[in-house]
C-alpha cells in the first residue's frame, strides 16, 4: 500500500519552512508593535458555533466544513476560520472585563475548508488574523487596516491594494435588502440555484457570488452607501479622513461584502496584483462585527478584524529572493572513532554556548565533510584529526577568509567568540 498526501494539503518541506518561519516571525513582531497579543484556541469547535457566527447562508457553512461526529455523540467542525472560536473563548474566559477597555488579540494556524483546491486555495491552510474587540470606534477600524497594510508593505509585497467598503448599521443593512431584492427580482431566473436562496435568506451575499459577478446587473446594483444611517455615514467618513491622514492608499468598492455573515460597517481586503496570485490575489480581509459577541451568549461588545491567508504571503514572498538564508557557526569534522567522540564533547559545549553547529556522524572523507559544510553555509570548519585529538587542540578555518588556526581545547569559545565580535 502506497500511502500520499490527502488532496488539498501539502507537506511544508525544509526549503520551503524557512519563508515561512521568516513570515511568522515578522507577523508576531509586527502584533508586538501594534501590543496585540496572541490566543491559541482549539482547531475544533462546536460545529453550531460556526452554524451561529460565520451564517448558514454561507459557501463556508454550507458546503465547506469538515464536520464529524465523535464517540461521545457530537458535531464537532474543524474550524474554518478564527474568529468564531477568538469569539467563543472571549466570551467563555470573560476577556470582556477589561478595564483598558480595548482586546486585541492575534491568531495563527491551520483552518480548513472543503474547497476545490487550486493555486493558493487549499483544504488545509494557514491564516494570520486579529480581533480588537470592546470599542465601536472608527479609530479601532483604521488601527486593524493600518496594521493589515503594514504586513504587506513589510513584507516588501509590492502591487498590492486596499480596498473598503461600508456595509452600515442593522438599519442601513435593512434597507439595503430592500433595495437589493428589487432590484435583483427581475433577473432572479438567470441567477444561480445559490442565489435564489441567498434572495430569500441574505440578499447581500449575491453580489458575493463567484458564478454570477460577471451578470450584467452587477453593475447596476444599489449601492451601500446610498442606504447608510447618519451615524452609519459619519462612521464611515470617519473611517475615510484617518486612512487619508496616515497616507493609506485605498479604493472604495461599493460592490464590497465579504463572505461571512457577521459583518457591519467598515469591511475591507488587501488585493494584490502579483500575476502569480491569479484567482487568488485576496491576500487578506475583514471588518467590523458589532453583533457577533452578543450572538455567541456574550454581553453585547463591539469588535473588527481581519485575517490574511499565509499561503498567499508565502507565494508572494517567494518572489522576493531576500529571505535570510541562514547557516550554522560551525561544522565539526572528526577523522577517526576518537575524534568522533571528542567531538561530540565539543558540540555539545559549543551549543550550550549559543553556537548553532552540526557535526558529521557518519564517518566519512575530508571532501565529502567540506562539501556537507559548504551545503549548510558552515561559518567555521573545524578539523579534529588523530593528532589534534593526541594534542588536545582543534583546527578551525574560517570559511570566508579560508584562514586555519590551531587552537587549545579548552579556549575555542574563546576563541570563536573573539571571532564574532571582531565581526
Ligand atoms: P476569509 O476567511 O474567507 O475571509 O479568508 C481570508 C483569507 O484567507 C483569504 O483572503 C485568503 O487569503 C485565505 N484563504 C481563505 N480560504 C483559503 C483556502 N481555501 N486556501 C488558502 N487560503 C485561503
Amino acid at each position: 500500500m502506497k500511502y500520499s498526501i490527502p488532496r488539498g494539503t501539502v507537506d511544508l518541506l525544509p526549503e520551503s519552512t524557512k519563508t515561512w518561519q521568516y513570515l511568522e516571525q515578522l507577523l508576531r513582531t509586527i502584533a508586538s508593535n501594534y501590543n496585540v497579543q496572541e490566543i491559541r484556541t482549539p482547531v475544533f469547535e462546536m460545529t453550531e458555533l460556526f452554524q451561529r457566527s460565520v451564517g448558514e447562508t454561507t459557501d463556508v457553512v454550507n458546503k465547506e466544513m469538515y464536520t464529524f461526529t465523535d464517540k461521545g455523540d457530537r458535531s464537532l467542525t474543524l474550524r474554518p476560520e478564527g474568529t468564531a472560536g477568538v469569539v467563543r473563548s472571549f466570551v467563555e474566559n470573560k476577556l470582556y472585563v477589561n478595564p483598558d477597555k480595548l482586546t486585541k488579540l492575534y491568531y495563527m494556524g491551520p483552518m480548513f475548508r472543503y474547497e476545490r483546491p487550486q493555486k493558493g486555495r487549499q483544504r488545509q491552510f494557514h491564516q494570520f488574523g486579529v480581533e480588537m474587540l470592546g470599542l465601536e470606534s472608527p479609530y479601532v477600524d483604521v488601527e486593524c487596516m493600518n496594521m493589515a497594510v503594514t504586513i504587506v508593505e513589510s513584507l516588501g509585497l509590492r502591487n498590492v491594494k486596499l480596498h473598503i467598503n461600508t456595509l452600515g448599521d442593522e438599519e442601513s443593512r435593512e434597507n439595503y435588502k430592500v433595495a437589493l431584492k428589487s432590484h435583483f427580482k427581475p433577473v432572479l431566473p438567470c441567477l444561480c440555484p445559490d442565489c435564489q436562496a441567498r434572495y430569500e435568506k441574505n440578499p447581500l451575499r449575491i453580489l458575493d457570488c463567484k458564478v454570477d459577478k460577471d451578470n450584467p446587473s452587477f453593475k447596476t446594483a444599489p449601492k451601500t452607501q446610498d442606504f447608510l444611517t447618519d451615524s452609519a455615514k459619519a462612521h464611515f467618513e470617519k473611517v475615510c479622513a484617518l486612512l487619508d491622514d496616515l497616507e493609506i492608499d485605498y479604493e472604495v468598492d461599493p460592490n464590497l461584502v465579504r463572505g461571512l455573515d457577521y459583518y457591519c460597517h467598515t469591511v475591507f481586503e488587501v488585493i494584490s496584483e502579483d500575476p502569480e496570485l491569479g484567482n487568488a490575489a485576496t491576500l487578506g480581509g475583514g471588518g467590523r462585527y458589532n453583533s457577533l459577541v452578543e450572538e455567541i451568549g456574550g454581553p453585547s461588545t463591539p469588535g473588527v478584524g481581519f485575517a490574511f491567508g499565509m499561503e498567499r504571503l508565502a507565494i508572494a514572498l517567494k518572489n522576493k529572493q531576500d529571505v535570510a538564508e541562514e547557516g550554522i557557526d560551525v561544522y565539526i569534522m572528526p577523522m577517526g572513532d576518537e575524534a568522533r567522540d571528542l567531538a561530540v564533547q565539543i558540540i555539545s559545549m559549543l551549543r550550550a554556548n549559543g553556537f548553532r553547529c552540526d557535526m558529521d556522524y557518519a564517518g566519512r572523507g575530508m571532501k565529502a565533510m567540506f562539501k556537507t559544510a559548504d551545503r549548510m553555509k558552515a561559518n567555521y570548519t573545524m578539523i579534529l584529526g588523530e593528532e589534534e585529538v593526541k594534542n588536545e587542540v582543534v583546527n578551525i578555518k574560517n570559511s570566508v577568509t579560508r584562514e586555519q588556526v590551531t587552537i587549545d581545547l579548552g579556549k575555542i569559545v574563546e576563541f570563536l567568540e573573539g571571532e564574532y565580535g571582531n565581526e
